[in-house]
């Protein structure tokens, strides 16, 4: 079990992202965006949405 993420955390990795619905509007908005190639979308253990996040 993961340690609970700190509120600074949840900030970063949740409360300070753009949330979407799906992985597939999640994606779509990296593809318009044209960073498609070094996004991918996590779905979001603390909102239940999907955030974009990056690749190295
Ligand atoms: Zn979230």
């Amino acid at each position: 079990m993961a340690k609970k993420p700190t509120r600074e955390e949840r900030d970063r990795m949740c409360t300070r992202k753009r949330r979407y619905a799906t992985q597939a509007d999640a994606l779509t908005a990296a593809a318009i965006l044209g960073v498609e190639r070094n996004r991918t979308a996590y779905r979001c253990p603390l909102c239940g949405r999907w955030h974009l996040s990056s690749v190295r």
